[in-house]
């Protein structure tokens, strides 16, 4: 791959950024400086130095954010702030995309990559990765909702749920609980409650697969995921 490439891949700007910064000698290859934009390199086995650091080059990046209210699911919209828009400018070069939605008002961890098959894995329906969502509802939630959410829940399309997991936090005027459920319909979660009569209040995802929303973050705060995260992803 183009020098040049490589670096503006990487984040360090536009190619006309990075053009500038080969030409004043600050990228070193293998020992070299190299003034060249053109030059071809492997950035997988060459060590490429920029502004004396070493560069930690890498194809694919993960990230977990807890995602806020007000915030879509996307990577362009004319109207709305995407999670993508709350990415430092050290991404941006990345094209990150969401993996799987979450609703506007929904809060929590949302994964961000540009490994797509990756994505396709946690999503598809045939891996039935788990997803865990904590919940406040308005009303009274009783056993015989835990029961339906078992047996499975009729949508308002005529879509019968898979089977899922209703644990009752706290039951009262307004209850508490968590869910777990395996698939990934639009709005699913809310439909499931209003099929039963209940209207969802606030929801946030706090799990998806082995991946654990990190309580450290705060809402909007996003950081990339550990060696060890990963590894227990894939
Ligand atoms: N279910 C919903 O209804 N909304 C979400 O954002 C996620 C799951």
């Amino acid at each position: 791959m183009r020098l040049d490439k490589v670096l503006a891949n990487q984040g360090f700007g536009s190619r006309k950024d990075v053009k500038k910064l080969i030409k004043k000698g600050k990228v070193q290859v293998d020992g070299k400086a190299i003034k060249d934009s053109s030059f071809h390199v492997n950035p997988n086995e060459s060590e490429i130095i920029v502004n004396g650091k070493v560069l930690n080059y890498r194809d694919y990046i993960y990230l977990m954010m807890n995602k806020p209210k007000g915030v879509i699911s996307a990577t362009h919209d004319r109207v709305e702030t995407c999670v993508t828009d709350l990415l430092d400018e050290e991404y941006q070069p990345f094209s990150l995309f969401p993996v799987g939605r979450l609703d506007k008002d929904t809060v929590g961890l949302l994964m961000l990559t540009n490994d797509g098959e990756l994505a396709h894995r946690l999503l598809s329906p045939q891996h039935h990765v788990e997803k865990i969502y904590e919940a406040e509802i308005k009303g009274l939630v009783t056993e015989q909702d835990v029961q339906a959410f078992k047996e499975g829940i009729t949508l308002d399309d005529g879509y019968v749920t898979k089977p899922a997991q209703l644990t009752i936090l706290d039951a009262n005027d307004v209850s508490y609980v968590r869910i777990n459920i395996t698939e990934g319909k639009f709005h699913q979660i809310r439909r499931m409650f209003s099929a039963l009569g209940h209207k969802v209040e606030e929801l946030k995802r706090l799990q998806m697969g082995s991946l654990v929303l990190d309580g450290a973050l705060d809402l909007g705060e996003y950081r990339e995921l550990t060696e060890d995260e990963l590894k227990h992803l894939q």
